[in-house]
């Protein structure tokens, strides 16, 4: 069928439109970046998550002897426990599952287990940079002599007010530790006078980010982390020692969200005055500030009074599954429906009711499932300016974006009201993601990370429309022109 043949002026006015439909993209992927971006600016800080505190005849025994910790970066739970020296730890103390709450970032999670807050009490959600200053309370400031020493990534063991950090405080990072000499100081340090020290090992987690926490690489790096274990256990056999992981990693690398995969992890307390006492694998989890408590109480300190952390035995006692993860509030959650069910009813009108949920954006959104899995801010896809990981993840939903704007051109259809019942309900889903997670920062599990993805199929599903209709027309009106000329 031969299209209609179009007006000069017509056209003119067709290809300002779709114009304006590539601008609308662009504008989107632009506004986007700015949301990533504001992901990493520190919050206000707010109110204690409410725990309960039954009664319960404390675990611990008050300790006044050294204490040790180790965080184990992003050591997941199943690999967690395939390390015999972790095993044979946990096996002689009590063995702990510990939800460390959300966002899953490092640096935050520390501040967590150093200042027995939350992050969204202390306004720490996504930092990646040092801290400025040691925080208010912190647990290493208050301990005379305390010793970090950190395989690399400085900044973070540097960042909570330990009298010493090996090799320096702010030395670059990775820093240029010789061939064992990391271990042979970490060891150093754990059969030392001082009462409190502290070993960072990073070598996990740097795999899971290069390899992913299903390679062997990474199973490798775990193996060479728990060796180093057992070398620091048996020179501090005196002490109470703390074995942690900060959060876990995707087979294919990445944390960050509160999946309970990576935001469940094992934690063990063992040595003097600790019971044997063991929770199974798939057992409650307690809190991070449960066991930052129990840091505190085991250097003779008290834990800040806005700290919400109970002794073990009450957090074990009553779980409070989830409670310390941010949630939408419910008018969050009515207003978020009605931008989408009036999205949904609008765009119904024009079209028959499926067109609520357009096919590109079906195909879009299921390319990112099958790709990258559900959305969470564990996934890397979600962070980068341009998003093309994910662009390309929703490649069959894109071309489909494309398409329709081919038929529309093809058809000699003005732009706009063709344009907009098809990305109506995507762009509604997004808006829905900000009414979710709007605040400082905008940060909520999943909807966070939907917003972002949504984004981009929306940027860029809209650019693609607009080319696929201008050309269409150019194309069409070309091929009527040579038409007429040869009739
Ligand atoms: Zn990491």
């Amino acid at each position: 069928m031969v299209p209609p043949p179009r007006q000069g002026r017509g056209i003119v006015r067709g290809l300002a439109a779709a114009l304006l439909v590539i601008v609308v993209g662009l504008g989107v992927l632009r506004a986007r970046r700015a949301y990533v971006q504001s992901w990493f600016e520190d919050g206000p800080g707010g109110p204690a998550p409410a725990l309960p505190t039954p009664t319960a005849e404390p675990l611990l025994a008050p300790w006044d002897g050294p204490v040790r910790v180790v965080v184990l970066d992003g050591l997941r739970e199943a690999t967690a426990r395939t390390l015999p020296n972790l095993d044979a730890l946990c096996r002689r103390g009590i063995d702990l599952r510990v939800d460390v709450g959300f966002p899953t970032v490092s640096l935050p999670v520390q501040h967590v287990l150093w200042t027995g807050k939350t992050q969204q009490q202390t306004g720490i959600w996504y930092r990646i940079a040092p801290l400025d200053h040691p925080p208010p309370g912190g647990l290493p400031g208050q301990v005379p002599g305390s010793v970090a020493v950190a395989e690399s990534h400085l900044g973070i063991a540097g960042s909570f007010g330990f009298e010493r950090v090996i090799p320096g405080p702010r030395d670059p990072s990775p820093p240029h530790w010789a061939p064992d000499a990391f271990e042979a100081a970490a060891v150093e340090a754990f059969g030392s006078k001082a009462r409190l020290v502290f070993v960072h090992v990073l070598r996990i987690d740097e795999a899971g980010h290069r390899f992913g926490g299903g390679s062997a690489a990474y199973a490798e790096a775990a193996a060479t982390a728990d060796a180093l274990l057992g070398r620091l256990a048996a020179a501090a056999t005196g002490a109470r020692i703390f074995v942690l992981a900060d959060h876990g990693h995707r087979d294919d690398g990445g944390h960050g969200g509160a999946e309970p995969t990576i935001r469940i992890v094992r934690a063990c307390v063992a040595g003097p005055g600790v019971p044997v006492r063991r929770v199974p694998p798939r057992g409650p989890p307690i809190h991070l500030v449960d066991l930052s408590a129990a840091l505190f109480r085991s250097v003779g300190l008290e834990s800040p009074p806005e700290a919400p952390g109970r002794e073990v035995a009450a957090a074990l006692a009553a779980p409070a599954k989830d409670r310390t993860l941010p949630a939408p509030s419910w008018w969050r959650w009515v207003v978020a429906a009605i931008v989408v069910a009036s999205a949904g009813y609008a765009g119904a009108r024009r079209r028959r009711w499926w067109a609520s949920c357009p096919p590109w954006f079906a195909f879009a959104a299921a390319g990112c499932v099958v790709v990258f899995g559900l959305p969470s801010l564990s996934i890397p896809a979600v962070y980068p300016p341009l998003g093309r990981d994910a662009a390309v993840a929703m490649g069959p939903g894109l071309v489909l974006a494309v398409l329709g704007g081919v038929r529309s051109g093809h058809r000699g259809t003005s732009p706009l009201p063709a344009w907009w019942p098809s990305f109506a309900v995507p762009a509604a889903v997004g808006g829905a993601c900000i009414v979710l997670s709007a605040g400082s920062p905008p940060l909520v599990p999943r909807w966070t990370a939907v917003g972002s993805l949504v984004a981009i199929a929306v940027g860029y599903g809209s650019i693609g429309w607009g080319i696929g209709w201008s050309l269409a027309a150019i194309v069409g009106r070309a091929v009527v022109g040579r038409r007429r000329s040869d009739g």
